[in-house]
């Protein structure tokens, strides 16, 4: 069915004579065939958002109906590649088009070439479901591709065959009870706002360990949760993402960039096919998905962005793979949603966003979760949510934080005087929450001991107590303090600088593992134990703050980990020794 364009206005065309379509159908516009989704729909009249740039399109261009909603194609392939926000494959592109990608381009999201070596794991005569397992492709040396029955097929598995298959050949024929012939390829399409099916979601319970000490020991993630990375520009919200791309113990990771400055996704494109996996020290790309927005795509390209990611990042999840989606920056994403608002002339809502804007939000952060997968075997996946938030002038008063703030579990709350500081991660252990610390305490006790989340409390207590003696030292001056909140000022910073500050730069700091974490607060708390055991006994704090082990306790940090745990016990003793000298009058000789 074809109708009629009346109206263009940016990305916003409308257009009549489409009584029959639906809303979110896919539309191709004008002599180009641009793509489009219809937004909304009053008689024969529809609203489309479309996806390319609108320029010398009028009214009188043909609108033609697809029928089908804006969907993603999911089967091998997805992996290494780098797609736009509707999932058009962007390396193709430009081998084909050049740098900027020519409107209305048809090339499919999966190569349609490129063949596959399929090893079924079902046999003729077995009966499937959604959901099951029928084979798997080594996609890439890191994952082992699961092609699953779609959704809505259950049966007989009539034919099934070993061999080397394109995504469009069929590789297996499922028979279902009213006796039609179902043909499986390796590909599947779904719809991108509609949720993909899971039996059943549990409480997260397994942390994501990100190796970044502010995060795990602190503020941790549980796989399958949410989280919020809110802070002004130039705070380090980009490294903190690239950090978790990097280095999280996921098995897939889907990053969606939306064009925040031009430069920054190019650099992203530039920056992550360069990266190795530090794990295993294949290319990173190859457990990667790329969703990039540039600023020279139109802004309804952002917008479905979020949605083509988290979908394939659900599929990922499906066959029981712990996957993280890292979304930067949610933000421009709601910019984008504001602005086809205002040209749909609807009613604003704070600031000019719509009213939807908060329920938008939660519908992408739902998608997270830990889940029972479809199918008849058990098995379990994870889609743990990220996202950046970038609040004008770094404001978290602002509609887009505060709606965020509403649904996320864990707030890592960039700040600007930290980064200004030179205090990196600039997370804010002030502002930041993380509401999995009870539900993960189990598993922080069973694999790490009790002792982490007991020094984690500790160390909290001790920053908070830094900034209310702060607040003293401001107002009467450091002399007024007792010789026992000296030493917390002084604790404090120890955990500012040896434990919190980490060198994203730096090969040995990048990443830190959970023991070396637990070594490196242990021993800055344990400091502070026999310090205040040694003043009692008459030990001067000038004295022991001067003892030689500090030094090589503000060290360990960046010596390699196995150097650090070799030496741990004898800087230790070390330690301990040299204060006890004070105590016993000694001194330090
Ligand atoms: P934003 O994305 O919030 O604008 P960036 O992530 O680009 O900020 O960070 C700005 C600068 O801060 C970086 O170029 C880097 O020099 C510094 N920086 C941020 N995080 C770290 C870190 N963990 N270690 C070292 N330097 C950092």
């Amino acid at each position: 069915m074809s109708g009629t364009v009346t109206k263009v206005s940016g990305p916003l065309v409308v257009a009549e004579g489409l009584a029959d379509a639906n809303v979110a159908d896919v539309v191709r516009v004008g002599k180009q065939r641009l793509i489009g989704e219809i937004l909304n729909m009053t008689g024969d009249s529809a609203s489309i958002q479309v996806y390319e740039e609108t320029s010398g399109l009028g009214p009188g261009a043909v609108v033609e109906t697809t029928g089908y909603p804006l969907s993603v194609e999911l089967g091998p392939g997805m992996l290494n590649g780098i797609y736009d926000g509707i999932q058009r494959p962007l390396t193709e592109i430009r081998e084909i088009s050049g740098h900027t990608i020519a409107r209305g381009i048809d090339v499919p999201a999966l190569n349609r070439q490129k063949l596959w070596e399929f090893v079924p794991t079902v046999k003729i005569g077995d009966r499937v479901v959604a959901g099951d397992v029928i084979g798997t492709v080594q996609e890439t040396s890191a994952i082992l591709h699961k092609i699953m029955v779609p959704v809505g097929i259950s049966g007989e598995v009539v034919s099934v065959q070993e061999g080397s298959y394109t995504v469009e050949d069929t590789v297996c024929l499922v028979k279902s009870a009213d006796g039609v012939n179902h043909k499986l390829s390796l590909m599947q399409r779904w719809p991108v706002r509609v949720n993909r099916p899971y039996e059943k979601k549990y409480v997260p319970l397994r942390p994501l360990c990100s190796g970044q000490r502010v995060i795990d020991t602190l503020f941790p993630l549980a796989k399958g949760g949410t989280a919020a990375v809110p802070g002004p520009f130039g705070s380090g919200k980009t490294v903190v993402q690239h950090q978790l791309a990097k280095w999280s113990d996921v098995d897939v990771v889907v990053y969606i960039g939306c064009g925040e400055r031009g430069n920054e996704m190019t650099d992203v494109l530039m920056e992550f096919p360069e990266l190795k996996d530090p794990r295993n020290g294949e290319p990173l790309m190859k457990r990667t998905i790329l969703i990039a927005n540039t600023s020279d795509m139109p802004v309804a390209a952002r917008e479905a962005s979020i949605y083509t990611g988290i979908t394939i990042a659900e599929y990922f999840r499906d066959m029981g793979y712990d996957v993280a989606v890292i979304a930067d920056s949610t933000s421009r994403w709601a910019e984008a949603l504001r602005e086809m608002s205002g040209r749909l002339e609807e009613m604003p809502g704070e600031e000019g966003y719509p009213a939807y804007l908060a329920s938008r939000l939660a519908q992408f952060y739902e998608r997270a979760g830990v889940v029972e997968c479809l199918g008849s075997d058990v098995r379990s996946g994870s889609l743990t949510a990220i996202g950046a938030v970038s609040p004008p002038g770094g404001d978290t008063s602002e509609p887009v934080s505060q709606a965020t703030m509403r649904i996320v579990k864990v707030f890592w709350g960039l700040d600007s005087s930290l980064a200004y500081a030179r205090h990196f991660p600039a997370i804010n252990w002030l502002t930041s929450y993380s509401l999995y610390v009870d539900s993960l305490k189990p598993w922080y006790d069973k694999e790490l001991g009790d002792q982490f989340m007991k020094n984690r409390e500790k160390a909290l207590s001790i920053l908070q107590e830094e900034s209310s003696l702060q607040e003293i030292v401001k107002l009467v001056g450091q002399d007024s303090l007792s010789a026992g909140d000296r030493l917390t000022l002084e604790t404090a910073k120890m955990i500012r600088e040896d434990f919190l500050q980490q060198n994203a730069f730096m090969d040995v700091d990048s990443y830190s593992s959970y023991d070396r974490q637990a070594l490196l607060m242990h021993i800055v708390l344990e400091y502070d134990r026999l310090c205040r055991e040694a003043m009692d006994s008459g030990a001067e704090l000038g004295e022991l703050i001067r003892i030689p082990a500090r030094e090589q306790i503000g060290r360990a940090k960046s010596v390699p980990e196995e150097v650090y745990k070799a030496e741990y016990k004898q800087i230790y003793e070390n330690m301990k020794t040299q204060i006890s000298q004070i105590a016993a009058g000694g001194g330090e000789e």
